[in-house]
């Protein structure tokens, strides 16, 4: 099953969310959203604690990222 985190579940006020088959495989993309998107340039150890407790399997066997595409 899926995985995803929200930005916003960390308190960032933005929509982006990271989804991957494994915690790491989101960490990555979380590390390369917050260095694209937010200007840092690693992920300090508190804030990566936060994405690893927002991580929750995705609900269902529905895509509602593909209805938006
Ligand atoms: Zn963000």
């Amino acid at each position: 099953m899926a995985k995803v985190m929200s930005c916003r579940d960390v308190g960032m006020d933005c929509d982006f969310q990271a989804r991957g088959e494994t915690e790491q495989e989101i960490m990555q993309k979380c590390a390369e959203h917050a260095r694209t998107g937010h200007g840092m340039q690693e992920i300090p150890a508190e804030l990566a604690d936060k994405v690893r407790a927002a991580i929750h399997d995705e609900p269902g066997n529905v895509a509602p990222w593909k209805e938006a595409a």
